[in-house]
């Protein structure tokens, strides 16, 4: 075996975090003592809904709560990532390797613990949506496309009878269609103004110009005017921002040159020490899950900090970003598609 790299050995850690949850296994051994432990958590920080105190008493046998300051009666997991589910357990265990730094995947953990694969996936999507939340802080933004390598499982925005690579041409498209969308509204809303109020001949001048790219000599010969007639149009035109010279006595509408700029603008190149970064995010990801597919892609690089960054993920951090989440529905998780540009977060937490 490849003694050089021990420590990712995906199965060696299987067999560690299996170790730990022996531990948590013996404290937490039923479902039932998994959903007391999960309330009365919650129940400890809760503050209740309608006055905002904290003087709160458990109703027994429910997932409810009454205020003793005033007598609302309301749940625990409402409002919380934890609304809404069934079993305790599955969830406690998944964050409790977290918070201590364990790696696995889901098949590892349907071996080893018994929950379902399923299960296990749709708990790591929800905990991944509550760690982005706290992404936004301190990632950095990176092209989607650094992760392409990755992209080897299918998604429903995989286009039929394509490598699941394919989503990431799809993605770039939407993606420019977007952003140049965008941009000729902005351009519309600044230049309309100024086209209204141009005299006739501007006008004839502009409409030419806007059409597409032309030479000086089909716009006099367009037009059938000299230069001396034009020179004093084209330079207001120009100097209204509306066209613009380019070398050899060409001149392009501003929106045009605008459009064709952003369409030519890519994201910037990372720096040496950030590809090393993601570097080792890809082979961690791709030892760890295999393939992906691309609209999960963000997904996983949440999980990736949260398994790798101990100081901001430690002991109760991710339960804690749990309760305070707010609620996370099935029909949120499924609709998510990982943007253009994700955000990232190096295992050092840069
Ligand atoms: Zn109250």
């Amino acid at each position: 075996m490849n003694k050089k790299r021990p420590e990712t050995d995906a199965s060696n850690i299987a067999e560690d975090a299996v170790f730990a949850l022996r531990e948590f296994e013996k404290k937490f051994s039923t479902e039932e003592v998994c959903m007391e432990v999960l309330l009365s958590r919650l129940l400890k920080r809760a503050k209740c809904k309608a006055c905002a105190g904290n003087n709160l008493r458990r109703i027994s046998r429910s997932r409810d709560y009454h205020c003793n300051n005033c007598g609302e009666k309301s749940s625990l997991t409402a409002g919380t990532a934890f609304a809404g589910v069934r079993k305790a357990g599955p969830h406690l265990k998944l964050i409790w390797l977290l918070e201590r730094g364990f790696t696995f995947n889901c098949l590892q953990i349907h071996k080893h613990l018994g929950i379902a694969y399923s299960t296990c996936l749709a708990i790591l999507k929800k905990l991944s949506k509550v760690i982005q939340d706290k992404m936004e802080l301190v990632a950095k933004t990176v092209d989607s496309s650094a992760f392409l390598v990755l992209f080897k499982k299918r998604s429903r925005l995989t286009p039929a009878n394509e490598h699941p690579q394919a989503e990431q041409r799809i993605a770039n498209l939407k993606g420019q269609e977007a952003k140049k969308s965008q941009l000729k509204h902005e351009i519309t809303d600044l230049s309309l103004p100024k086209i209204e109020s141009l005299s006739e001949l501007e006008r004839k001048l502009y409409d030419l110009i806007s059409k597409e790219k032309i030479h000086l000599d089909h716009i006099l010969y367009g037009l059938n005017l000299s230069f001396n007639d034009l020179a004093s149009p084209l330079f207001d035109l120009e100097n209204m921002g509306l066209i613009e010279r380019l070398p050899a006595d060409y001149y392009i509408a501003k929106e045009q040159k605008l459009l064709s700029d952003a369409e030519n603008s890519g994201v910037e190149p990372c720096s040496k020490k950030m590809k090393k970064r993601i570097d080792k995010c890809k082979a961690f990801l791709k030892e760890k899950f295999d393939g992906i597919s691309r609209k999960y892609l963000q997904n996983y690089l949440a999980i990736f900090w949260c398994m790798h960054d101990r100081k901001t993920w430690g002991c109760n951090k991710l339960f804690e970003a749990c309760r305070l989440s707010g609620e996370i529905s099935q029909h949120q998780i499924l609709m998510y598609e990982t943007p253009l540009e994700v955000s990232f977060v190096s295992a050092d937490g840069k």
